[in-house]
Order: structure tokens, then C-alpha cells, then sequence
């Protein structure tokens, strides 16, 4: 089922997400809907929130970079109760944009390589260093849980440039090819 997706500006893109347990209802039903919808709107990773659900939840497809970035092919995630349990201080620029701010692009500087820690669907535990697309999209996701929104790391000028746009996005101006809630 295709979900709408919580635009900028919704007060639960700013809240802490919750970890879920085992018990969680239908999860693997869940995460088929939120991999079902962030295809339809060409995302590379969705985040629970975006669906307007407060709990520890992403989704990720980074195979579409594969051409400029091998190491994206094929890592298609779900991920549950992520950590970052370490981040290198090599840093690098890649320009991000996100299905809950429809049209804007920006470069973003994050860490490099990110050692994680996370469930998958079936609640095996994983810990793997993650590098390049791979740690770029998790920490975008990630960033979701924590009530972050990519646009909060640019620079003041940059967000002072946007502000415009923003606003429009938070009024429901900006018309998308996939449904927004509203
Ligand atoms: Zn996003």
C-alpha cells in the first residue's frame, strides 16, 4: 500500500523517534508499504516519520547509484533501531534532497564512513562499516529519527536563501508526483 508522505514543516518530522521490540504489529507489512512508497516517489530511503510513525524505522535503496557509486548496488535495507556507533573525520559534500521537501537539492557535509548498528525485518542484530551512497543515505535517514531534517545542516545563508521555499512547502504549495499528507 502506498502511503502519503509528511511534509516539511509537520511537527512529527521534529520528534525523537521510539525503538520497537519484536512484538511490533505487522512490521514486515509495514515495511513492504514503506518500500512501496518511497519507490513510487523515486527515494533512494524512507524513515517512519515521513509516514507519520514516531518509532526507529528506515528504508533504503541505494542501487540506483551504482553507476557513479559501486559501492550503492544492490543494498536494498530495511532497518530497525539503528546506531552510530562511530563516524570517520574524513567528511565529504553530496548533494541530498528528501521526499518530505520536495524540490530542494543541496550539498550537505556528513562523515564518510559510519560503523552502525541496526536490526533488519527479521530482528537479526547487524554491525557493519558503512561507506560512501551507503553512509551517506543512512545517516540522512538516521538524522529522521533523531527530528532532524537535512535542510537544518546547512548553513544559515543557504537556509536564509530557502526560506521562501520552505515556506511553501510547509503551506502545501509545492505540487509533487506522489501524495503529501496534508
Ligand atoms: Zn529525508
Amino acid at each position: 500500500m502506498i502511503l502519503p508522505i509528511v511534509g516539511y514543516g509537520h511537527s512529527i518530522l521534529r520528534k525523537k523517534t521510539e525503538n520497537i521490540t519484536k512484538d511490533y504489529p505487522d512490521i514486515k507489512q509495514l515495511i513492504a508499504d514503506m518500500f512501496e512508497t518511497m519507490y513510487k516517489a523515486s527515494g533512494v530511503g524512507l524513515a517512519a516519520p515521513q509516514i507519520n510513525l514516531p518509532i526507529s524505522v528506515l528504508v533504503i535503496d541505494t542501487d540506483v547509484f551504482k553507476e557513479s557509486y559501486p559501492e550503492g548496488e544492490g543494498w536494498r535495507v530495511a532497518i530497525i533501531n539503528p546506531e552510530i556507533l562511530e563516524v570517520s573525520e574524513e567528511t565529504w559534500a553530496f548533494e541530498e534532497g528528501c521526499l518530505s521537501v520536495p524540490g530542494i537539492h543541496e550539498d550537505v557535509i556528513r562523515p564518510s564512513s559510519i560503523k552502525v548498528r541496526y536490526f533488519d525485518e527479521d530482528f537479526n542484530e547487524h554491525e557493519e562499516v558503512l561507506t560512501g551512497v551507503r553512509a551517506r543515505v543512512f545517516q540522512h535517514e538516521y538524522d529522521h529519527l533523531q527530528g532532524k531534517v537535512f535542510v537544518e545542516r546547512l548553513s544559515n545563508i543557504k537556509r536564509a536563501f530557502l526560506k521562501r521555499r520552505l515556506k511553501d512547502i510547509e503551506q502545501n504549495k509545492i505540487r509533487t508526483d506522489y501524495k503529501m499528507i496534508k
